[in-house]
């Protein structure tokens, strides 16, 4: 599973890392970013809920 984040786009709002630790957490730049890849239902409803629609998921 490609799971990515558009830095540009990315506004730092947490939802993703709230939604989905296993998978997202805020970097020193306050931006998500992806530690993991592993595949997982929490990381598509973080691509859902995203408010900017910066998350993209790839099976
Ligand atoms: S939900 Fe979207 S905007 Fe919010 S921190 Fe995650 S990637 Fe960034």
């Amino acid at each position: 599973m490609k799971i990515t984040v558009d830095q540009n786009k990315c506004i730092g709002c947490g939802r993703c890392s709230e939604i989905c630790a296993s998978t997202f957490r805020l970097n020193a730049s306050g931006k998500s970013e992806v530690i993991s890849t592993e595949k997982s239902d929490c990381a598509m409803q973080a691509a859902d809920e995203c408010p900017v629609e910066a998350i993209f998921v790839e099976e």
